[in-house]
């Protein structure tokens, strides 16, 4: 089995204590959909087409896969039509995303608080339109916003994680889920939340998008949607890839205003590893630091994973890498350190650049901490290290004992 963190979204976030504010990339560009006109997004895919067809450099991976498809079942390329028909398959044999505009009703109260009637984008028989409520602070900035959409609700309601149910323990757990992580309130700005920000960026040209698409990354973020069902997560991430981000977002998060975080929502490890990580989160709890969610790693790498982030004021960081697919059966931990510090520690240059796995990198390496915007030394802490305390040694020892003897 796969070990590691399951990501379901990815996006700038805004923290306030526990409650959190995450903007994925993909409910932004699935909005830019829903404002352009069909004659829009045939021209774009015209462009789009010709595009993959004359460049193998542009990275449209699933563009080019479709239309080779389509190319040698139907020997033509693919149309507005077939992405219609993809996007009815898609949203309860509804092509509304496309067909119609998403804003059904906007209004303005007093103290910066807006009112929406977002249109669905399946049918909007059974269930009607969502009603999003946004609330603005003088500076445009966020201050909160609502949807009642199951993707908003469910989000809220679990926080980032699987929460062990209070019946099925026969205790109680307020606030800690399955791995024993304090959990947040997610705030996850859905289709509806995405399409009416974007509605007043549009008509106030104060509130600005943290993101800027073209159309053909829309188009592709859309294909890779429709046509071959890639989760949020893969999306958000070719997104942030191309370069979706503003530079005002970017500045956001090398200020500090902002973090680049992953939402995650099942365990997938097992019980050695939960106990390592919260044995882990425990003690550099007690040593300053904060859990502070989950974040992307060595992104655009062979290597790319979600980490376990803790954080310290000083801008240290303590990442916990668990990850199949880094070849390693143990959560290991990273410690970032501010590149400033570093040299203020008197280390210079001393850090490589890193080459191939990290988790093989035998001296500190440069690194680009991904949450944070920030060029930081990682130093990877093996169990056997002397960079982790002794309670980390110790739950280590413990945990491969456990497993020796046969417990786990
Ligand atoms: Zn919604």
């Amino acid at each position: 089995m796969d070990r590691g963190i399951n990501e379901l979204f990815e996006g700038p976030t805004i923290s306030h204590g526990i409650d959190k504010y995450l903007f994925p990339p993909s409910s932004f560009s699935e909005a830019q959909i829903g404002f352009m006109s069909r004659q829009e997004i045939r021209e774009g895919l015209h462009d789009a087409m010709a595009l993959v067809k004359n460049s193998e450099a542009i990275n449209l991976p699933a563009m080019r896969a479709i239309l080779r498809r389509f190319e040698r079942r139907l020997g033509r390329a693919t149309n507005l039509d077939d992405l219609l028909e993809k996007v009815r398959a898609h949203h309860e044999n509804s092509a509304a995303l496309i067909t119609k505009q998403p804003i059904k009703q906007a209004a303005l109260s007093g103290g910066g608080v807006w009112y929406f009637s977002v249109r669905r984008r399946g049918r909007e028989t059974g269930e009607r339109a969502r009603q999003v409520t946004v609330k603005l602070d003088a500076n445009y900035d966020i201050m909160q916003y609502l949807c009642q959409c199951p993707t908003f609700r469910h989000n809220t309601a679990k926080g980032n994680y699987d929460r062990i149910s209070e019946q099925a323990s026969g205790r109680t757990m307020h606030g800690i889920d399955v791995a024993g992580f304090p959990t947040f309130n997610m705030m996850l700005a859905c289709y509806h939340v995405a399409a009416a920000l974007t509605y007043i960026s549009r008509e106030t040209g104060q509130y600005k998008l943290p993101f800027k698409f073209t159309n053909i990354m829309t188009l592709e973020a859309m294909f890779m949607d429709v046509f071959r069902s890639a989760k949020e997560a893969a999306i958000d991430d070719y997104l942030i890839r191309e370069g979706a981000l503003t530079g005002e977002t970017l500045k956001r998060i090398s200020d500090g205003e902002l973090t680049l975080e992953v939402a995650k929502h099942q365990r997938n490890s097992d019980q050695r590893s939960h106990g390592i990580i919260s044995g882990v989160r425990t003690q550099r709890e007690k040593d300053g630091y904060t859990f502070s969610g989950f974040a992307t790693d060595f992104r655009a790498t062979p290597y790319q994973t979600t980490a376990v982030v803790l954080t310290k004021n000083d801008g240290r960081s303590v990442h916990v890498l668990y990850d199949s697919k880094l070849g390693v059966d143990l959560p290991l931990i990273m410690l970032n350190i501010p590149k400033q510090m570093w040299q203020d520690m008197g280390r210079g240059d001393s850090a490589a650049e890193l080459q191939g796995n990290p988790i093989t990198a035998d001296r500190p390496f440069r690194g680009f901490d991904e949450r944070t915007g920030k060029e930081v030394i990682a130093i990877i802490a093996r169990p056997d290290s002397r960079l982790i305390t002794p309670t980390e040694a110790r739950i280590y020892e413990r945990a491969t004992r456990k497993e020796a003897a046969g417990l786990v």
